[in-house]
């Protein structure tokens, strides 16, 4: 039932205070920031004006720094690697920087049915995923959320070989509570859903019709999901649609607000940025296009600001962004993605797609890069499966306790892709990387990452602790 109104409130006038008269940039005030920051305790919302300000470049390099130091602490040289699924493009909305928005006629529409479903999640695990987003415009034909639900089962049953989807997150159109719980019921990871822009009337000029031109309704969602049980919530924003800096702290209070209300903030933050889309002309120039620089220092101030919180980014970023990206704070990204319902089916399947990509690499090239440049590809999905969730993850993630499972799992994943899906040159760096990622442990650490890469050489599969 629509109308239950359970949006946060989002304190537009307080956001637009802290950005009225832009902070003279203060060295000493910016270093006793980065200083917090070290602690690893996150960063209050006042503190991020003066981060966001920098423009002076050393004091920018300072910055960039201590994300990547922040970064490297926390999560190591892992990252985690996913693909979109994406299942249907029809759509109902009217979202003018979307492809998929409903007045687009020129755009082939597509359902994919259960069999088109699994031919294409065969197709992802032919290449080594394991984690996947399951993505869908608002407008789900007769069968309404159970088309949703019927999907998301045919992901967890496909077969390649002995491979399957190990975990499905999912990233459509907001539910009420009702069926937030039967989504919960379907053993999705994490529930996705960005608010594209938190500025109320920036939202009302970019969603014109449909369901989602409600502003309330979307940025009450996250509420409903958390009350459905649903503990691991992906929020983020479309950046290019309003001023990045008025949406970094709308991001923070809405993880404030998660996290006083269900103990447990936001699973993780995507930052998506405007890519064109096919009939767009909004995409095509953002009335806020958000540059390389400033989008470094978003990702960095967001990694110093919410250092537990996972940062996401896809592929509609090229790779040497995306390079820099993981660097500064990033932990997850997508590889080898289509957007177009069916793609990975048919590569020549060109019509019907979201944005265009910035990164078309498939996930071999990516995973090659990533070890090369001292990455390790992470295909883990071990936290959703042993119930590490919500709360629990964070009072893991928090001391630190949570890099003792990551690490071997990540080099147990690693070992199973190289065996079953790598190209020679794959991995040729990849052995080098695991050899010296192996090396670099100690006692116990050693042992046990030592012990799960043994058992996937000698033929087990899905090790993971
Ligand atoms: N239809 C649902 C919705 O809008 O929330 C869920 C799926 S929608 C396909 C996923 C996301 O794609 C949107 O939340 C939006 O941020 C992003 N998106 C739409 N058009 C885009 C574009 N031109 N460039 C980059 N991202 C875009
Ligand atoms: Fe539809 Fe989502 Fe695209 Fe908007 S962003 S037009 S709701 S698919």
């Amino acid at each position: 039932m629509r109308g239950q109104s359970e949006a946060f409130p989002l304190d537009e006038a307080s956001i637009r205070l802290a950005l009225e008269a832009p902070p003279i940039e203060d060295a000493a005030r910016i270093r006793e920031l980065l200083a917090k920051a070290r602690a690893m305790k996150g960063l209050d919302d006042l503190d991020l004006p003066p981060l966001m300000a920098i423009q002076d470049p050393d004091l920018l390099q300072e910055l960039f720094a201590t994300a990547r130091w922040v970064k490297d602490q926390i999560y190591g040289n892992r990252i985690v690697m996913f693909a979109p699924l994406y299942v249907s493009n029809l759509c109902g909305n009217e979202c003018l920087y979307c492809a998929f928005r409903a007045s687009n006629r020129e755009l082939p529409r597509r359902v994919l049915d259960q069999a088109e479903i699994a031919a294409e999640v065969g197709h992802l695990l032919a290449q080594g995923h394991k984690r996947l987003v399951l993505v869908a415009g608002e407008a789900y034909p007769k069968e309404g959320l159970d088309y949703i639900l019927s999907a998301i089962r045919t992901v967890y049953d496909t077969r390649h070989g002995a491979d399957n989807i190990r975990r499905v997150n999912v990233n459509i159109a907001p539910l009420t509570v009702e069926d937030f719980r039967r989504l919960k019921k379907a053993e999705i990871g994490t529930y996705q859903l960005f608010q594209e822009t938190y500025h109320r009337e920036t939202y009302g000029r970019m969603h014109v019709r449909g369901l989602k031109a409600d502003y309330d309704w979307r940025l009450g969602c996250m509420d409903r999901a958390m009350l459905a049980g649903i503990d691991d919530v992906g929020i983020g924003a479309l950046f290019g649609l309003y001023d990045w800096r008025f949406e970094l702290l709308a991001l923070m209070q809405h993880a404030r607000h998660l996290e006083a209300r269900f103990g447990c903030g936001p699973h993780t933050i995507s930052v998506p940025r405007i890519e064109p889309a096919e009939g767009s002309t909004t995409s095509e120039a953002p009335p806020h296009a958000v540059t390389d620089e400033a989008f470094r220092k978003l990702i960095a101030i967001l990694r110093l600001a919410v250092p537990y919180t996972g940062l996401i980014l896809s592929t509609r970023e090229r790779p040497e962004v995306r390079r820099e990206a993981l660097r500064l704070g990033i932990s997850q990204i997508s590889a080898g993605s289509r957007t177009n319902p069916g793609g990975y089916e048919d590569d020549s399947l060109e019509g019907g797609a979201q944005f265009s990509l910035g990164d078309h690499r498939e996930l071999d090239e990516v995973v090659r890069d990533l070890a090369q440049t001292g990455f390790i590809p992470s295909f883990c999905t071990s936290c959703y499966r042993m119930g590490r969730t919500g709360a629990d993850f964070m009072d893991l993630a928090k001391p630190g306790d949570i890099k003792a499972h990551c690490h071997p799992n990540a080099l147990a994943t690693l070992q199973e892709y190289m065996d079953d899906h790598a190209s020679p040159a794959t991995l040729s760096a990849a052995k080098q990387l695991l050899v010296e990622s192996l090396s670099d442990l100690e006692g116990h650490a050693r042992a046990l990452a030592e012990g799960m890469v043994a058992r996937v050489k000698n033929g087990e599969r899905d090790v993971f602790c």
